[in-house]
Formats: C-alpha cells, sequence, structure tokens
C-alpha cells in the first residue's frame, strides 16, 4: 500500500507500478488506526506514501490491489485513473472494488460495469461474492441485480441466499448480525 511499500511487492505483476498512486490509502478502512473506508489515512502524503512507512500497519504493508496482482486487469483498471481500488478479500471468497466517493459513480461506467457483471456471475457458481464499498456504503452485485445493502456494520456480515424460481435457484444478498442464528443457514464467505 502506498508508494513506499513496492520495493517488497513480490506478487507485482512485471510492468505495473505505482506512478504515484496513493489511492487506497483514501478507500480501504484500516483497522489497527480506525480508519474507516472512503477518508485520507492522516499518514498520507498524498501521491507520494506513506509518512510512517516503517511503522506502518500489517494490513499495510500486506496490501497489495488487484491492478498490481492481477496481469488480467487491463489498463483502464489503474487506480490513479479508473478511482476503483480492487481487492481480494476473505480468503479469495470475495472481490471487493473499493470507489472513490469523490467519484461514486466511477463503478457503473464501461469497462467496469460489464467486468463486476463477468465477476459476479463467475462468483455465483461458487457462492463467492463481489461487493461495491463506497466509503460505508456496500453495494453487492449479483448477476441479475445490484443489492444496496447500505452501511455494513462492524457487527453485521454480508450473507447470500439461495432462492427458487422457476428459472432455477436464484441468489439474494442481505446483511445479518454475527449473532444472528440466522446466519448459519445462509451462504456466509468470511
Ligand atoms: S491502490 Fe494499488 S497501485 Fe495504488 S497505492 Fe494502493 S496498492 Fe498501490
Ligand atoms: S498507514 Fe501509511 S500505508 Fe497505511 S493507510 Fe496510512 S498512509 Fe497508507
Amino acid at each position: 500500500m502506498t508508494a513506499s511499500s513496492a520495493p517488497d511487492a513480490d506478487p507485482v505483476v512485471p510492468g505495473r507500478g505505482y506512478d504515484g498512486c496513493t489511492l487506497c490509502c483514501k478507500l480501504l478502512g484500516i483497522a489497527e488506526l480506525g480508519k474507516p473506508k472512503g477518508v485520507w489515512c492522516g499518514h498520507c502524503d498524498i501521491g507520494v506514501g506513506c509518512r510512517i512507512y516503517a511503522m506502518r500497519p500489517p494490513s499495510c504493508g500486506e496490501f497489495h490491489c488487484g491492478f498490481l496482482t492481477l496481469g488480467t486487469l487491463k489498463e483502464a483498471w489503474r487506480p490513479s485513473k479508473c478511482k476503483i481500488v480492487v481487492a481480494a478479500e476473505a480468503g479469495g471468497r470475495r472481490l471487493a472494488a473499493y470507489v472513490d466517493p469523490g467519484r461514486p459513480d466511477a463503478w457503473k461506467a464501461e469497462p467496469y460495469y460489464s467486468q463486476l457483471k463477468e465477476w459476479a456471475r463467475l462468483a455465483a457458481r461458487k457462492r463467492n461474492q463481489v461487493v461495491v464499498c463506497i466509503g460505508p456504503q456496500t453495494i453487492v452485485i449479483l448477476p441479475d441485480k445490484d443489492v444496496d445493502l447500505g452501511v455494513v456494520g462492524d457487527d453485521e456480515m454480508i450473507v447470500m441466499q439461495e432462492i427458487p424460481s422457476p428459472a432455477g435457484p436464484k441468489l439474494e444478498a442481505h446483511k445479518v448480525k454475527h449473532s444472528d442464528p440466522r446466519a448459519a443457514k445462509l451462504i456466509n464467505p468470511t
């Protein structure tokens, strides 16, 4: 995360670089710092790097966005240009597209929306999730619709439910409290 972390970025696809990008330091939440999603980290020198690089939290040091690690993502997905940071979460069972609140509709433009829908179709087969996060707002992308869950609290999780239909089973997305006994019967990738 941030330009300063480039030297130990082993998983980075050859030819991919940071180009002064620090966008994940705004879009992602950092639990260790209590930093919410969608606001700049106070330690970020925007467009330069991390001011506390040597002491940055583990989640920062371990993070490499999808643009850096997925060779299949085209140049259009460069975070500094598209204002979207793609991240694999929940052990690879959730693909999150973090969108800059300053450009909240960026994910609806092409080629991004079609790619999100394609990922959603692939994820549905394995009961995985594709989500768009805009600050505190989470939208679950399903093959046939987008489900705006609003704010998903720290005590909540995103679950999927298979609903029978004449055309075959369809997925629904919900948020439930971790303590909700119904959660055990639903599809929970986390
Ligand atoms: S969004 Fe990606 S390219 Fe930009 S600073 Fe974060 S890890 Fe690097
Ligand atoms: S601590 Fe550093 S790497 Fe982590 S979010 Fe803040 S500026 Fe970015």
